[in-house]
Formats: structure tokens, sequence, C-alpha cells
């Protein structure tokens, strides 16, 4: 099974992602997870995408293209993925076409969590991820056992430094320009499925586990 998520920084595609990609055996790929650990190894890569992340602007495409060519080459990606925080604007869809064609693949459904401003800031604003396993909690959503201290592996929680207010309404404003004409793009394409992002995790999960089960 071969999916992209879509949707506005919040959204929910990363706690999406992870659960599906245990529940089907589906490779997570999330440029951003990837990007940040690129900053934190101090490549190349990292440090030229540091300072976009930082301010909440979109990494130029020439650096993301390669680094998903490079992803997509891999042979796990066979066995389907997910793939989370790719495409973000019509090139990148665009430059993933070209990687599908030339790697044989194509996409099974395009999801997009359509989720309101006022969810994504509370949701943002509380989040906390692992610094070891990446798991994501929220403060008041979804608050780890232990205040500061993952659940399933023990490490550290950390905020991300994107997720203040202000980044993350610089973070929307991108989105609202450069993400959303993705969804005619994929709409005319006949892969775009729309679901509510505001609702909890679990169910969102189950609308998607039910969406992909029946196509
Ligand atoms: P995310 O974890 O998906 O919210 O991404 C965090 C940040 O990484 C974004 O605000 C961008 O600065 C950068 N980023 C992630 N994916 C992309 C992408 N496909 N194109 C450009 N920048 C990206």
């Amino acid at each position: 099974m071969r999916i992209i998520l879509l949707g506005p920084p919040g959204a929910g595609k990363g706690t999406q992602a992870k659960r599906l990609s245990k529940e089907f055996g589906l490779s997570h790929i999330s440029t951003g997870d990837i990007l940040r650990k690129n900053v934190l190894e101090v490549t190349q890569l990292g440090v030229q995408a540091k300072d976009y992340m930082e301010r909440g602007l979109l990494v130029p495409d020439d650096l993301v293209s390669q680094m998903i060519t490079q992803r997509f080459s891999q042979p796990d990606v066979r066995n389907g993925f997910l793939l989370d925080g790719y495409p973000r604007n019509i090139n990148q869809a665009e430059t993933l076409e070209q990687v599908f064609l030339k790697e044989n693949l194509s996409i099974d459904f395009v999801i997009y969590l359509d989720t309101s401003e006022k969810t994504v800031l509370q949701r943002l604003t509380g989040r906390r991820v692992c610094s070891n396993c990446g798991l994501i909690f929220h403060i008041k959503n979804m608050p780890p056992k232990k205040a500061g201290i993952c659940d399933a592996c023990l490490g550290a929680l950390y905020q991300r430094n994107d997720d203040n207010e202000e980044t993350v309404k610089k973070r929307l404003e991108v989105y609202e320009k450069e993400v959303s004409p993705l969804l005619e793009y994929y709409e005319v394409r006949h892969k775009l499925h729309r679901l509510s992002g505001d609702e909890d995790a679990e169910i969102v999960l189950n609308k998607i586990i039910s969406l992909v089960s029946a196509n």
C-alpha cells in the first residue's frame, strides 16, 4: 500500500503515519524527520536546511528532491510506504512523479486530514516528541505517564523549536500558499480522499483503515 498524507502542520500526519506503518508494515517516510536528523548530525544538508526550518519556511526544493530521490532508491519502499510531509508544493509533486516513474512505483491513496487552525495551534504548542524513538505526546491530550519521559522507551521528551506560536503561524501561512494547491492536483488525478483531522487520533485512524480496506 502506498499512501501520501496531506494536511497542515498539526493535522496528525506523523501520529497516523506511525500507527499505520505499524498496522500494515509500511515504511514511514517523513521528510521533516529526515531533515531534523540531518540538522542534529550537522550534515551538509542539515546545515543548509536549519535556518529555513527554524523560520517555518520550506527548505529549497532541490535539497529536498535529492533527499527523496535517494530515499526512494532504497529497497524497503517496495513493500509499501506512507509519505508524510512530502510533497509540499506542485514542483515537489512533479518531482515525485518522476521518481515513481523511474522506480516503477505509483500512489494508491492521497489522504487529506482537513484540520482547523484552532486545533492546529492547540496541538502544536502542546506537542512533545521523544528524542529517542520519535513517539509523539501532548501535554494535555496525550500526556506521558511520567512528565518529560517517553512511555515506550524512557527517552527524554522535547519540544520542537518550530512548535512555538509565532513559527506555527508562519508554517500555516506557508501551508495555505504552497500545499493547498496540491489538493486540486490530486483531486483531478482521482487520488484524493478527505477526512477530518480535528477528531481524536483513534477515530481518524479507524476511518483511514476503513477507507484503505474498502478500496
Ligand atoms: P514537518 O516535520 O513535516 O512539520 O516539517 C518541519 C519542517 O521541515 C518544515 O517546516 C520545513 O521547514 C521542513 N520540511 C519538511 N518537509 C519538507 C518538504 N517536503 N519541503 C520543504 N521543506 C520541508
